[in-house]
């Protein structure tokens, strides 16, 4: 009888063991990646209107290969796509006597007025990895009035459908990566940390518009417990 007992115990802890597997085999599915703003004008390779610094086509490839293999994980992939009308106000052409790169202010916020940039149906704006392998595009900045460097919601407070999506395919923890460092994937990030998720930086897969604002962005963002690694770790990164 005491032997009986054993083999039901241990079929019980089997039982356990196989239930803990498939619970952590369902915690895997729950991570999503976000490929944040990677097109033409962004890019030296395609010789874009705001072009930053290191996106050549190695960068490219260096994106398209990871993405790859991340789907290859069995994790959604999911873009951003900057897709501005061609009268956008982050445009410094939509303004009287202002230059590229000056700062006013715009709806009481800090604008950085850059060159006309990802103008919808140009191919500025298309998105250089194969589309293929995304889930969803979320198109942001389509408002002529706010910009959004986040891919959750304009600088009005206007949501996308970002945040809809991500729920709807049950994501719980993000990568993002992407262009650039110091904006649009820095806002992207935060977002993502103030709608709950958990959220990966992969930042050998990251081009910043400048040094120093991509430093303090990195930094900005690990103290919002943002985890950072440098390359992509299928390990590390279901684990963190
Ligand atoms: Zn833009």
């Amino acid at each position: 009888m005491e032997r009986r007992g054993l083999m039901v115990l241990a079929g019980a802890l089997f039982f356990v063991l196989i239930l803990g597997g498939m619970a952590m085999a369902k915690e895997t599915a729950k991570i999503g990646v976000i490929v944040v703003d990677v097109q033409g004008d962004f890019t030296k390779f395609k010789n874009g209107s705001l072009a930053v610094e290191g996106t050549d086509e190695a960068y490219i490839k260096a994106v398209q290969e990871n993405t790859k293999k991340l789907k290859g994980a069995g994790f959604p992939i999911y873009a951003t796509q900057d897709w501005h009308p061609a009268n956008h106000a982050s445009f410094f052409t939509s303004h009287k006597e202002k230059k590229a790169f000056d700062l006013i202010k715009l709806h009481g916020r800090d604008q950085v007025l850059w060159p006309p940039h990802c103008v919808q149906k140009t191919p500025g704006a298309d998105i250089l990895i194969d589309k293929k392998l995304f889930k969803a595009v979320v198109k942001k900045g389509k408002d002529p009035q706010y910009d959004s460097y986040s891919g959750f919601q304009d600088d009005g407070g206007k949501k996308t459908e970002m945040d809809k999506i991500l729920k709807k395919d049950k994501i719980k923890k993000l990568v993002i990566y992407g262009i650039a460092t110091d904006y649009c994937v820095r806002a992207t990030a935060l977002d993502a940390v103030t709608a709950g998720y958990k959220v990966i930086l992969i930042q050998n897969l990251c081009r910043g518009v400048a040094p120093d604002t991509s430093q303090k962005a990195i930094e900005e963002m690990k103290a919002k417990g943002i985890v950072v690694l440098e390359t992509i770790d299928l390990e590390k990164i279901k684990g963190s």
